[in-house]
Parts: structure tokens; C-alpha cells; sequence
């Protein structure tokens, strides 16, 4: 069988971190081959986002077709979108080309806490992008603002809004519970067959800067490799702690460092 062609649409990372750096580290470490299209490009290191520009959408556009012309994507990993006409020229491509697993991690905060994309240009991957989606990885902040409610403390407040994250239209949710303080992390999933539980221990660490980029890249990796998505996403969680239990032996930076692929 040859590897997953795996695609990242994100911005970008000079300190190897996060957006695209995670995602190209995390789907070639789990076998895929990577390409990559950025929407924007970042001046940041562990410590915050010093610089944003987004790319125009000539740019933007040219390099999907660069991509989808030339190679056959079997899944697609959508990070930074930071408006509405990006989120609708991916939407353009993906519905000309139909690669067969879309993950979205609706990215509005680094975790350094710096702002990556506004409110408008997050509701408009709510709008466009979301419906097109197999999966959606919110943390429970991007959660909160894509239902206009407050932030879940709770594991019960988690139960709570996984409905109306499914009603945004994504097959499958993946609500990630790390946010919430305590000794465990644990996810919720919405599926077409009931929700479950993905419970792990916490792992003791400041070094969480592209670990949702790193979870979202992992399961758009996994999904054409098992026979059901939600051993996909079991298998990628597996994979995500593993790279921030590793993340403390990389010594990289003064903030928040990187998981380690
Ligand atoms: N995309 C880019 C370009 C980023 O810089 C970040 C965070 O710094 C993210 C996405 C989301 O990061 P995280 O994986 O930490 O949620």
C-alpha cells in the first residue's frame, strides 16, 4: 500500500511548533507523505505571535492548485483560516476534488494566548467549512465562542454542548477537554453512533504549543489507515500524548516549547 498523501492547509511557525511545522512533523512521523499550502505567514516562537500577515488569495489559490492538480490527497488537515474568502476557496477545492478525510481544528488562540484569527473570520469556518467537514477538533474556548456561550467547566457542561457542535454539521466532533483543570484530559467525541469518552492522564507539561494542530494533523493521518474513525482518533490521542510526554526532553525556548514528533 503506498503512504497516505496527506495535506496541511495552516499557517506558519519559524520556531517549528505549531501550524504547518506540527502538522508536517506529526503526519510524517505517522507514515503519510506531507504536502502543505499556507494561508498565512507568522513571526512567532514559544513565547507569542509577534508578526501575522496572511497571504493573498492569488497565493493562496495558486498554491491548491499546485497541489490538487499534481498529486491525489487522500486527507486534509484545515488549520488557520483567517477569513471568509480563504475559508471559501478551500471550500471550492475540496468540493472540486473530494479527497476523502477532512479534519478541521477551527484555530482562533494560540496557546501562548495570543489572538490568530478574528471573530469574523472564525465564523466564517463556522459557516463554510464546518458542514464540509468529517471532523472537528475545538478546545473548549473555540467551543464556546462557535456556540456563543460560555466556556464549559465541566465535564457535564462538556455533554451539554456536544449536541450543538454536532448541529453545526462536521460527521464527527472531537471536543478537547484539556483546558479544564485537574489531573485527567480527557476528550469527548460525538459520532453517527453515540459519544464516547477518550480519557487520559494529564501529562505534566508547559509544552502544549502546537498540540492541537498536532492532534487534528494526527487524526487526518489515521483516518484512511483504520476502519472506523473512532479508533482513528484513539490511535491519535495515543499519539499526541505521547509527543508532549517527550515534549520537556527538546529544551526548546523559554515559553511554552513543542511537543516532540
Ligand atoms: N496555526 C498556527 C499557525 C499557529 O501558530 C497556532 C498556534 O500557535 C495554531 C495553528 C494552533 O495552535 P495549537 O495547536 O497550539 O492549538
Amino acid at each position: 500500500m503506498r503512504p497516505t498523501h496527506f495535506l496541511s492547509i495552516a499557517g506558519t511557525d519559524p520556531s517549528g511548533g505549531a501550524g504547518q511545522s506540527a502538522d508536517i512533523k506529526t503526519a510524517s512521523a505517522l507514515g503519510a507523505y506531507t504536502t502543505s499550502v499556507l494561508t498565512a505567514v507568522l513571526a512567532q516562537n514559544t513565547c507569542g505571535v509577534r508578526e501575522v500577515m496572511a497571504l493573498p488569495q492569488a497565493m493562496i489559490r495558486a498554491q491548491m492548485n499546485a497541489v490538487f492538480e499534481d498529486i491525489d490527497i487522500d486527507c486534509v488537515k484545515i488549520g488557520m483560516v483567517s477569513d471568509l474568502a480563504t475559508a471559501q476557496l478551500i471550500r471550492e477545492f475540496i468540493e472540486r476534488y473530494r479527497p476523502a478525510h477532512i479534519v478541521l481544528d477551527p484555530v482562533m488562540v494560540a496557546k501562548s494566548g495570543d489572538m490568530l484569527v478574528d471573530r469574523d473570520g472564525f465564523h466564517a469556518v463556522r459557516d463554510v467549512l464546518i458542514p464540509m467537514a468529517d471532523v472537528i477538533t475545538p478546545n473548549l474556548p473555540e467551543a464556546a465562542v462557535l456556540l456563543d456561550t460560555d466556556i464549559p467547566a465541566s465535564h457535564d457542561d462538556m455533554e451539554a454542548m456536544l449536541p450543538g457542535l454536532g448541529a453545526l454539521g462536521s460527521d464527527i466532533v472531537v471536543l478537547k477537554g484539556g483546558y479544564l483543570a485537574g489531573e485527567v484530559s480527557n476528550d469527548l467525541v460525538l459520532t453517527p453512533d453515540g459519544t464516547h469518552w477518550l480519557e487520559a492522564e494529564r501529562v505534566k507539561t508547559r509544552s502544549l504549543h502546537g498540540s492541537g494542530c498536532t492532534l487534528a494533523s494526527a487524526i487526518a493521518a489515521l483516518l484512511p489507515r483504520h476502519d472506523t474513525p473512532i479508533e482513528a482518533i484513539r490511535a491519535a490521542k495515543t499519539y499526541m500524548t505521547r509527543a508532549l510526554e517527550a515534549a520537556d526532553r527538546l529544551e526548546v525556548g523559554q515559553g511554552q516549547g513543542p511537543a516532540h514528533h
